[in-house]
């Protein structure tokens, strides 16, 4: 896709290739982050570059611990959590500290797809449970799906790839399945996304729901900082063994390379928990496309959250749909990549510009497709 996107750019300019692909945010950080970030190189702290507890700058892990407990009305302390490489590091993290060879962790498809390859990276086996057609939790689908090796469940809200924010009500129903099993089941929210939240979506703080949850997240989203890899893991302090899951955590990001999340970053973000890149930007793509998509006829869940779109295919099998947006020079990802085939994904992290002027393609998909025949 990547490599054809190119190809394309190369041939036609990079203006008129309409690329949907990446989860990429394009949104700058927000301008008090730039000011402290200034600051902090201006008048570094005495031992800003050297090494530092592995589990990172204790002033740190306070500030954004007493940040979450301002959100979730649970006392978390710094000592719960461990400041990370990005969200991705912290799975990573926390999947070498908890799995055993053969170890199961369960996800809800559609799913974030480095998923799998972080499980596997820890000789642990993914299991997949479908969501159902609006992408909602099914608790029922969860319990059968649940073995004695079932280490850990993921939740990923608002969602890569579909935007859906799950309800109250859907994580009830998870930590009653949870709170049933006889082994201790780690419960992992994956939240890079809470704070893209759209106006009239609710996107509930899940640890008050289940003691043993593990909440992950990153700033490579709300603060616009993919590039320099921060984010923070919190065991809730409520959990079973918290201290020891933290420890090992704490080893595990040693371990595995990552020593301690970068310094610079873990201070520029401390301060700046409040603060996200410019929503309304996010927002207004959203209701572009999302708008002209439903107009074309194509069926789509509206996404609560995130920059994503991910509508169904209007033929079964999305990979030629894909193939055909392509000839339009709209670039779009294959379903299947995410664990639901049939569907596709649009990213609109894409300046909005590029997307006004990609309506004309998307109309010219639609009517490849209209009547539910694909004309030749
Ligand atoms: N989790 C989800 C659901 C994501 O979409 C991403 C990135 O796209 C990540 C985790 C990893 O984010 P990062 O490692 O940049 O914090």
């Amino acid at each position: 896709m990547f490599e054809e996107g190119n190809r394309l750019k190369m041939e036609h300019g990079a203006d008129e290739v309409f690329d949907f692909s990446l989860g990429n945010p394009d949104l700058d950080p927000p301008q008090p982050f730039l000011d402290r970030l200034r600051e902090l190189t201006h008048s570094p702290p005495e031992g800003l570059h050297r090494y530092m507890p592995n589990a990172g700058w204790p002033e740190v892990r306070q500030k954004i611990a007493q940040h979450l407990e301002r959100r979730t009305r649970i006392p978390y302390r710094g000592e719960n959590l461990l400041m990370t490489v990005g969200a991705g590091g912290a799975l990573n993290v926390l999947f070498k500290a908890l799995l055993d060879p053969g170890d199961e962790v369960i996800v809800f498809a559609p799913y974030f797809v480095e998923y799998g390859f972080y499980v596997e990276n820890h000789q642990g086996r993914l299991v997949v449970v479908e969501t159902r057609d609006d992408f909602s939790l099914d608790a029922e689908r969860l319990a059968d799906a649940i073995t004695s090796r079932t280490k850990a469940v993921v939740v990923n809200s608002p969602n890569n790839p579909s935007g859906v924010v799950y309800s109250a009500a859907e994580y009830e129903a998870i930590a009653a399945v949870l709170e049933e099993q006889e082994q201790p089941i780690y419960l992992v929210t994956d939240e890079p996304y809470r704070k893209i939240v759209y106006e009239g979506y609710d996107c509930p703080e899940v640890p008050p729901f289940y003691d043993n949850t593990v909440l992950i997240t990153s700033h490579s989203k709300d603060l616009g900082l993919a590039g320099e890899r921060i984010g923070y893991l919190a065991v809730s302090p409520r959990a079973d063994d918290a201290e020891e899951l933290l420890a090992a955590c704490t080893f595990t990001n040693r371990t595995l390379g990552f020593v301690n999340a970068p310094s610079l970053f873990q201070l520029a973000a401390a301060d700046c928990q409040d603060l996200t890149v410019d929503i309304a930007m996010y927002a207004e793509r959203r209701e572009i496309l999302l708008n002209h998509l439903l107009e074309l006829g194509f069926d789509v869940v509206a996404p609560g959250g995130a920059f994503y779109l991910f509508p169904k295919s209007p033929i079964p099998d999305e990979t030629e749909f894909v193939r055909d947006c392509m000839r339009e020079r709209v670039l779009v990802v294959p379903g299947r990549g995410f664990g639901r085939p049939g569907h596709f994904r649009v990213s609109y992290a894409v300046p909005t510009e590029n997307i006004e002027r990609s309506l004309p393609a998307w109309e010219r998909i639609a009517h490849q497709y209209a009547g539910g025949n694909r004309a030749s």
